[in-house]
């Protein structure tokens, strides 16, 4: 656990315990995050942890190595516009053998899982990496404490977890929090402004990272026409397919400029190798 300064600390335990004193309203605001990064990487370590002990996973071959590929050309691209806390999120993928679930998901700190299910919709490394891209996104604009902190808002549990979170890892009272909390994490919404910008700011890693922004279409065209069916991330708060498709149109010049100065030194990002 980081070392905070004592008037940070002071800073974060006041705004925490103003909390259950009626700022809940300013919680409830979009930006508002009462986690610090770090609480960020433990909460999302410890359910990884629980999602890797779990989950039936798939340790070697292809379909691994072509998720792994997808991460390593996708994580340094998107520190380049990330703010710099997130160069030292312990980025780490595992693929989950679920063929069932079109899903894929980037905890808090930076560890992601994807779903086997979803591989079918995206084809290829440019179609996984509009996926990923938009999952690394919410994790760098820390959208899951976020939601977070709008929830334990909206219970009155601010407060609670002030007092608890200050205490060390070795008090089972923080330990039950961290479970608790981390449980929650994959439950969450994280409401339609923040999937807009994931879809934002993933275009330009993907297109960063020399993987064709136009494949995003092709990809949310086809999610479309999977119809119903999709997981929680994917669901009722997300946008439209519409919605985001003609987003995603808008900002493909300023994309496509990005993703052309990348060609040329590493080839072609379209290849089917998958
Ligand atoms: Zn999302």
């Amino acid at each position: 656990m980081e070392k905070k300064k004592p008037t940070t600390t002071r800073i974060t335990r006041a705004f925490r315990a103003a909390g259950l004193a009626g700022l809940g309203l300013l919680a409830s605001c979009a930006n508002f995050n009462t986690f610090s990064v770090q609480e960020d990487v433990t909460l999302g370590v410890r359910a990884y942890e629980d999602v890797r002990s779990k989950e039936p996973l798939v340790t070697s071959g292809p379909a691994l190595e072509h998720v792994l590929r997808v991460t390593e050309r996708l994580v340094p691209a998107a520190l380049v516009d990330a703010p710099s806390f997130a160069e030292k999120f312990p980025w780490e993928t595992v693929l989950i053998q679920e063929d069932s679930t079109l899903n894929a998901f980037c905890l808090p700190g930076g560890k992601m899982a994807v779903y086997t299910g979803i591989l079918a919709v995206t084809q290829d490394e440019a179609g996984l990496a509009v996926v990923m891209a938009h999952e690394i996104a919410h994790a760098t604009a820390r959208h899951g404490t976020q939601a977070m902190t709008r929830q334990l808002a909206l219970s009155g549990g601010l407060a609670m977890l002030g007092v608890v979170l200050e205490e060390n890892e070795l008090n089972p009272e923080y330990s039950m929090a961290i479970a608790s909390i981390s449980a929650t994490l994959l439950t969450l919404s994280y409401g339609r402004d923040a999937e807009l910008e994931a879809d934002r700011v993933g275009l330009i890693t993907m297109a960063r990272a020399g993987y064709d922004p136009r494949v995003a279409v092709e990809f949310w065209q086809r999610m479309e026409a999977q119809g119903g069916g999709a997981p929680p991330e994917w669901l009722s708060t997300h946008p439209s397919h519409g919605h985001r498709i003609e987003q995603i149109r808008s900002l493909l010049p300023e994309a496509l400029a990005i993703w052309e100065s990348t060609q040329g030194r590493g080839g072609s990002s379209t290849e089917s190798d998958f």
